[in-house]
């Protein structure tokens, strides 16, 4: 291995901000890529994948932005074997100081006659990329995309072309979520014996988890010989999802007298990791998920309860507090200033000029008056609702709901649209929400649906910021998430609605994305 320094050392690369981006409906602002990355540095992950540059200008955006503002990880671009791709991927790199270019090709039957070249072609375009990539950096990531599927003889012959060319870490991707662990297991076995050069670069995993196997592929490739695996935060990411980073990285540690192998993760803020991606992107954390699920740590039956509070070790083989898990605390209320505000938005990470800061104040009030007390969770929302970099297309300005068990509920909603003169309208529904909804179509003119409505208490208690989210889809199927908070819920669903439908018009520009590793 490259890293022979170390050589039970794995190196953690995320690709939360590429695959799971590429999650159906998912629709991050580079502003809110940007505070992912912060928060994946401080998980010091040792590699953020941030994009694909060539596919939209804000995915160039992001690359370009993380690469030089966020320290500490190495800052990887995606790119297909073709120039443009690496040379779009390259300019969005070019000042930072820890760049890598990542390029992939199909190298298994399927791919190969799909694009309609020989073997032969694809080896020497995949030989020609990594060359290129060389020629904007020195870190080239290679991946035979759906490795998986690839004929071994083939993919070995692919590897040492490339290595040759130049590629400094090699990555199989099981593209599809096709493998099983021993056999995933023996084809990186059979790499590592059968490349001659494999020992001048670094072999990675890239899992799916279409089997529900993501995670056990990973590890059946660590424990015989890669040493990068490429994962994300919650599993996210295309179809069901890639290699859950919590889960690889805490079986690491939790059964290193197993594995024999460590990271340099930074665990115990693996759950603010997953809290923020799950806010931003608008996806749910299922209570059972491993590690950061709501559930993973309760113990609801009596004996289990008891077993816990006499010994922690006889029921939990890992420590909550390990990976993050702390009670919220009671930060402040109506009468906290706008110094105690600032002071605490900069311990929790956020990076705000005066304007927004004044602008989350007159908002923290608002919520104070009402909540009185008022928690980090709270706080994160209120930021995150308010400070977008994403043009308001559609601003709500005013909204009026009559509901209630003797009447036709109703809503009146009054919206700012481009700035503009407002425009006025009133509907009738099933509920406030429906009718609400009904008003805002009626008033933009959209015959957009809505796909999915989901509603969250972000802290505990009756008086808990609502946190909607919403999906839409439109005649085209294009699909947005939006998210809003508020203490009133029909406000928040109205929030909800039009932040979908702002980045709904954005996604309406960004052209269709090809399939990917
Ligand atoms: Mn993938």
């Amino acid at each position: 291995m490259a890293n022979s320094d170390n050589k039970n050392r794995v190196i953690i690369f995320d690709t939360t901000l590429r695959d799971a981006e590429q999650t159906p409906g998912a629709s991050l602002t580079v502003r809110e890529k940007i505070e992912i990355a912060y928060q994946l540095a401080k998980l010091n992950v040792d590699v953020i994948e941030a994009g694909f540059p060539i596919s939209s200008d804000e995915d160039f955006t992001a690359v370009r932005r993380i690469g030089q503002e966020v320290e500490g990880p190495i800052v990887c671009g995606l790119a297909r074997a073709i120039m443009s791709d690496i040379d779009r991927a390259g300019e969005a790199l070019k000042g930072a100081p820890k760049p890598r270019i990542h390029t992939f090709i199909g190298t298994s039957a399927h791919h190969i006659s799909m694009v309609g070249k020989s073997p032969a072609d694809v080896k020497q375009m995949a030989v020609n990329a990594v060359e290129r990539a060389k020629s904007h950096c020195d870190d080239v990531e290679f991946s035979p995309m759906d490795a998986a599927r690839t004929e071994p003889d083939y993919l070995h012959e692919v590897i040492e072309a490339t290595i040759a060319a130049g590629a400094t870490t090699i990555n199989i991707p099981d593209t599809v979520g096709y493998a099983v662990p021993e056999q995933f297991g023996t084809l990186i076995r059979n790499i590592c014996k059968k490349v001659p050069n494999v020992d001048q670069a670094v072999l990675s995993v890239h899992c799916h988890d279409d089997l529900g196997m993501a995670t056990i592929n990973a590890l059946a490739a660590l424990t015989n010989g890669a040493r990068q695996v490429e994962c994300t935060m919650n599993g996210l990411g295309e179809r069901a999802g890639n290699t859950s980073l919590e889960e690889v990285v805490m079986a690491i540690t939790t059964r290193g007298d197993y594995f024999g192998l460590h990271t340099q993760v930074k665990t115990t803020e693996i759950v603010s990791t997953s809290r923020l991606v799950s806010r931003l992107m608008g996806i749910v954390v299922p209570p059972n998920k491993p590690i950061v699920g709501a559930n993973a740590f309760a113990h609801s039956s009596g004996i289990h309860q008891d077993g816990v509070l006499k010994s922690r070790e006889n029921f939990e083989i890992m420590d909550p507090t390990s990976v993050g898990w702390t009670e919220s605390s009671i930060v402040l209320t109506a009468r906290s200033g706008r110094h105690a505000l600032r002071h605490r938005l900069e311990e929790l990470g956020f990076k705000l000029n005066k304007e927004e800061i004044n602008q989350a104040y007159e908002r923290f009030v608002k919520v104070a008056d009402k909540k009185k007390e008022v928690f980090d969770d709270d706080l994160m929302a209120i930021v995150e609702d308010e400070i977008r970099d994403i043009p308001a297309r559609y601003q709500l300005d005013y909204l009026h709901t009559v509901s209630g068990t003797s009447t036709v509920p109703s809503a009146t909603v009054r919206l700012k649209i481009d700035g503009e003169d407002d425009v006025q309208e009133s509907a009738w529904g099933d509920g406030p929400v429906d009718a609400t909804y009904q008003a805002i179509k009626t008033a933009v003119k959209t015959d957009v649906k809505v796909k999915e409505y989901g509603i969250r208490a972000i802290t505990s208690g009756a008086e808990a910021l609502g946190e909607v989210t919403v999906t839409l889809t439109d005649a085209e199927k294009n699909e947005a998430k939006g998210r809003g908070v508020s203490t009133d819920v029909i406000e928040a669903s109205a929030k909800a609605f039009l932040d979908a439908l702002n980045r709904l018009t954005i996604k309406q520009t960004i052209p269709k994305r090809e399939p990917t590793v």
